[in-house]
């Protein structure tokens, strides 16, 4: 409040600077005395007006300039919340997709990991729902932690996450999706006081040699069910598919 009525003093001084040069060279030029009557006049007239217009329309400003703000802070909370995933803060299924989709634009190479936490089921009926929330908590975390600043996460299904890795070879590739799969083993994950339970993902992965990224989570999908197959907590990776010639 004093700063606006700081300003809308300083414009109140400046209106007055005016009105008194201007009323003094108009008075002069017609030969009238300039006395203090008029000088008088000449300031507290527009203190009377100038004043409360310029703290009016500064404090409007200051108004909408704090609505606009807020409204710019509701609007990026919405958009967070309508490409996040509330629960963990991945990205959800659809914004995950859409981001892969320009990664993928700007250069189709790029590896697709398609992550299950194994037996989550016996989790929940173990310990109760709430409980394996907190777990698929600490596997976003861990996910999170083992990825690289412009890869993509996100939580395409209930236990399930998918990682996009741009630009990135099979052996770059392995390497991430067996820091994920140790990562998440290493969880420190107490369901019960003093009861540590071992966290695992299996881990479906191929790197792209082209494909629609429908076909990768496809074949993503089938390697998956492979590393369930062999016994999970492990990574199958995709035969690479070789450039036709
Ligand atoms: P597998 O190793 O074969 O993947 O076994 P699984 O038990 O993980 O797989 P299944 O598909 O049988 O069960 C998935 C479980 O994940 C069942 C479902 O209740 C649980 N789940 C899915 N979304 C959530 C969630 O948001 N919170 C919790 N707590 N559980 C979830
Ligand atoms: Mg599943
Ligand atoms: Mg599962």
């Amino acid at each position: 409040m004093w700063k606006i009525a700081f300003k809308a003093g300083l414009v109140t001084i400046a209106v007055i600077l005016v009105t008194q040069v201007v009323s003094f060279s108009i008075r002069h030029s017609a030969g009238q005395s300039f006395t203090a009557f008029v000088f008088a006049m000449n300031s507290i007239l527009p203190l009377m007006t100038a004043f409360p217009a310029a703290f009016l329309i500064f404090w409007q400003n200051e108004k909408l300039s704090r609505a606009l703000a807020e409204l710019s802070e509701a609007h990026i909370q919405l958009k967070a919340k309508a490409t996040h995933d509330q629960m963990t803060g991945l990205l959800n299924r659809e914004a995950f997709f859409e981001k892969s989709k320009q990664a993928r634009r700007k250069c189709d190479s790029g590896a697709l990991l398609l992550i299950d936490a194994d037996n989550f089921k016996s989790i929940n009926d173990t310990f109760g729902h709430l409980v394996g929330d907190e777990a698929l908590k600490l596997i976003s975390n861990a996910l999170r932690a083992a990825i690289r600043e412009h890869d993509l996460v996100g939580r395409v299904g209930g236990e399930e996450f998918c990682v996009f890795l741009p630009t990135t070879s099979q052996d770059e590739a392995a390497a991430v999706a067996e820091r994920i799969r140790v990562e998440v083993e290493r969880l420190a994950f107490y369901p019960e006081e003093r009861h540590r339970h071992r966290l695992t993902v299996s881990i479906g992965a191929i790197v792209s040699a082209g494909q629609p990224t429908s076909q990768l989570m496809r074949l993503a999908d089938r390697c998956l069910y492979e590393a369930k197959e062999q016994g999970r907590n492990r990574v199958v990776f995709a035969a690479p598919v070789m450039p036709a010639d």
